[in-house]
């Protein structure tokens, strides 16, 4: 790794200042995040810095900016939080910096700007980044940025071609920009090269940034919006071209920091340290899980908690709250912590009054959930044994014990079984 002391203290907010200041200069208009809670995404949160921030008024916004402009932006995706803790670089909550310019595709405006972010203003070491273009048998090969990055000085066998499937983007929905389709365009990213030691990856088993073992970083995309897509899957090209460039500041702090993992950052410091000796007596790799899982929970749910989300329930929204809190929950319950001690060192970090009472309230819940689902699993114990593995995920869906705590209390010698009280304070709790 190759970053100075300087770069090595640069944090997302940091990385994030030096985009949009250079962005800046170069007469792009600066632009505050939107809420995680957005009209386009009723029953999830906002996933990406996309144009789904500004669509609803871009007519404005291009207006008042003549159609260049950047902003960082906070990105929520429930989807992932599964893998969280997986590999190196999975978040459910990461952020986002992104730059626009509608009406111009030119990549020779684009990448060298990109390029000389990354280089100089980051000081990455140009011999560890590597990139990916389309090079498609259907929609051709993307020529102008192929060049692009080759006058750059990106050498030819780090200049990597990829099929639709890895550079070619497409709207999943209609939108503003080409309402009578959906958009779609070529994209080429940049991928820096750490020193993990991966065979896969040494002998280029698979395309770039496909492994998961962290060796090829993906830190930036950038996309040349041309055309729009009919359900033929016909090219047509588009009235309103733009250009976006996006940056993953985790990732890109992970590199600069030289930490194995995006959960090593500075974001995470505090968090981590007031974990770490909760969990001084698991096992190395099951303790890194839980801090994982729980750091990476516990602050989407302060940030989305901040930006107006519901409190934890049942459908949409709510069930997504529940679902970071009671998978929090759940590692702390697994690892045998005390739970009163880890309730207050996460209430000590939360920082946020609303988010300490809805942690708890939904502790209480969860609590009842479980003793119930135990009280549940007795019964079903007392008629057969040893428990059907199927059955454990019937149990979760039925009563709310998830599969992993129930093998766990199985496990235990002398779980004891409360009676299940009925939650009297909130009607939504299973
Ligand atoms: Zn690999």
């Amino acid at each position: 790794m190759t970053s100075t002391p300087q770069h090595a203290e640069m944090d997302c907010h940091a990385i994030s200042e030096a985009f949009l200041a250079l962005h800046e200069r170069d007469g792009f208009a600066r632009l505050p995040p939107s809420s995680l809670l957005h009209d386009s995404v009723p029953m999830s949160f906002v996933m990406s810095a996309g144009l789904i921030q500004v669509e609803n008024d871009l007519d404005t916004i291009v207006q008042s900016t003549g159609g260049k402009f950047a902003f960082t932006q906070p990105c929520f995706r429930h989807f992932d939080m599964k893998q969280v803790g997986e590999d190196p670089t999975r978040l459910s909550l990461f952020h986002m910096s992104a730059a626009f310019h509608i009406g111009s595709t030119e990549r020779e405006t684009v990448l060298p700007r990109l390029w000389y972010f990354l280089t100089q203003t980051l000081g990455l070491d140009k011999d560890r980044l590597w990139v990916t273009y389309l090079d498609d048998e259907e929609f051709g090969r993307d020529e102008a940025s192929y060049q692009c990055w080759k006058a750059l000085g990106v050498v030819e066998e780090r200049l990597v071609g990829l099929d639709q499937q890895h550079c070619f983007w497409r709207q999943r929905s209609t939108g503003q920009i080409a309402s009578d389709g959906k958009k779609c365009g070529p994209h080429t990213e940049v991928f820096y090269e750490r020193d993990v030691a991966c065979p896969a990856c040494e002998n280029r088993e698979q395309p770039i940034g496909n492994c998961r073992c962290g060796r090829f970083i993906e830190i930036s995309n950038s996309l040349f919006i041309e055309n729009y897509i009919d359900d033929d899957g016909k090219l047509i090209p588009a009235g309103t071209v733009f250009a976006e460039c996006v940056l993953g500041l985790e990732r890109l702090a992970m590199i600069l920091q030289q930490v194995t993992s995006v959960h090593d950052t500075l974001r995470f410091q505090a968090w981590r340290n007031a974990l770490i000796p909760l969990f001084k007596h698991q096992q190395p790799a099951d303790a890194e899980r839980s801090i994982r899982i729980i750091s990476d929970h516990l602050s989407a749910f302060v940030k989305l908690t901040q930006d107006g989300a519901p409190a934890p329930g049942r459908g949409g929204r709510r069930a997504i709250i529940r679902n970071l809190l009671r998978r929090t929950m759940t590692e702390v319950l697994i690892s045998e912590v005390e739970i009163p001690h880890v309730i207050s060192v996460m209430q000590a970090l939360l920082s946020n009054q609303d988010a300490v009472i809805r942690l708890h309230q939904e502790y209480e819940c969860f609590s009842r959930t479980l003793e119930r689902g135990k009280n549940e699993l007795s019964n079903f114990l007392a008629l057969e044994q040893p428990i059907p593995s199927q059955t454990l995920s019937k149990f979760q869906r039925m009563y709310g014990i998830p599969v992993v705590l129930s093998q766990h209390f199985l496990t235990q010698t002398d779980w004891h079984i409360l009676p299940a009280e009925p939650c009297r304070d909130h009607h939504d709790c299973k």
